[in-house]
């Protein structure tokens, strides 16, 4: 299996992130892409290839374009402003009824996000951008005919709606790489479907193809009454107008074993096997492990070797795309297990 990954991504190192009300290290840390990169090396998964530049009009198709000007501007803006080089993060946020817009990068940070997890630094826009460039370089590979490709995006993407940033997540890699393969796939007006299986649910992804046929949204996740990001991804949601149907929501309870789990991801499986897309992309995020600090679900490393093999069963050029995971010594493993599971059978 190919590997695309780009070293931009350690340029984006924030300090600390506040969670649980407590001022804690940044969880979603270069170390993270570093252990996967290993784990990937040890294993023998296959080549390591840098990203292609598609520049920014991929990007564009699903970004507001003030958004990601917004993005490149922001951190100097800030510190030009008089706020901490350490990095940029909203304190106050655009909530319903508030009247005015502001035009300036810093006054607009809250504006443009969703929470306070997502750090601006100096690199953290190349690192996106970089990050955009990985998912659609494994995109492209798959078109070209590779049976699947691994996009080891850093910072992830699905929490990212088309003008927010949240969750540690600026630019919406999976919904990049889905649109953009509606478009440039082997066949005309290519079906994707898109299968998020993150402990989290994809809020940004489903926001962006809520009113869409054309690509099917299906995320197993924790109940949003108790798990972040909580204002999505109830079972109710489900899409709307045309898109209705084509989102479908999982909430799964704390504490979910590796055979609950598994069946319910056959579920889902079923349901993308109905709508017969040409092409899949996988959120794959691996905190629905055991032992990770962000997760309460009980996956053991044994589960992910079987996530990947029921994945395969849809036997579908697939685009996996790195989200989150933050058991930092499993991280690696977790995902190999899951990347090999799709590559053996
Ligand atoms: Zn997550």
């Amino acid at each position: 299996m190919h590997i695309v990954y780009s070293d931009a991504h350690y340029a984006h190192a924030p300090a600390h992130e506040f969670l649980d009300g407590k001022l804690i290290p940044y969880q979603e840390s270069p170390r993270r892409a570093e252990m996967v990169l290993q784990a990937a090396q040890t294993a023998g998964l296959g080549d390591i290839i840098a990203p292609r530049d598609f520049g920014l009009d991929p990007i564009l198709q699903i970004h507001d374009a003030g958004y990601v000007t917004w993005l490149q501007h922001i951190y100097a803006d800030w510190v030009h402003s008089g706020g901490t080089a350490t990095g940029a993060v909203a304190d106050t946020f655009a909530m319903r009824g508030l009247p005015n817009r502001p035009q300036k990068a810093r006054a607009a940070l809250g504006y443009y996000s969703l929470d306070a997890t997502t750090v601006h630094t100096a690199g953290t826009w190349a690192a996106a951008y970089q990050s955009a460039q990985c998912a659609l370089t494994a995109a492209q590979l798959v078109v070209n005919g590779a049976s699947s490709a691994f996009a080891l995006c850093r910072p992830p993407g699905h929490h990212a709606h088309a003008d927010l940033c949240g969750g540690y997540c600026l630019l919406n890699n999976a919904a990049i790489v889905a649109h953009w393969l509606t478009q440039n796939g082997n066949l005309p007006n290519a079906k994707v479907a898109i299968l998020d299986v993150d402990f989290h649910h994809g809020n940004g992804t489903q926001a962006i193809f809520y009113a869409r046929s054309d690509v099917f949204f299906i995320s197993l996740h924790a109940d949003p009454e108790r798990q972040y990001p909580y204002f999505a991804g109830a079972a109710t949601e489900r899409g709307s107008g045309a898109g209705l149907g084509y989102t479908l929501n999982y909430p799964l309870p704390a504490g979910i074993d590796d055979a609950n789990y598994l069946a319910v991801l056959k579920q889902a499986c079923a349901q993308i096997n109905q709508f017969a897309p040409s092409y899949l992309v996988v959120s794959l995020g691996v905190d629905t492990f055991g032992g990770d600090p962000l997760g309460d679900f009980a996956l053991t490393p044994a589960a992910f070797a079987q996530i990947g093999g029921v994945i395969a069963t849809l036997n579908l050029p697939t685009v996996f795309i790195m989200e989150g995971g933050y058991a930092i010594e499993q991280l690696g493993q977790n995902v190999i297990n899951t990347l090999r599971g799709k590559d053996e059978r």
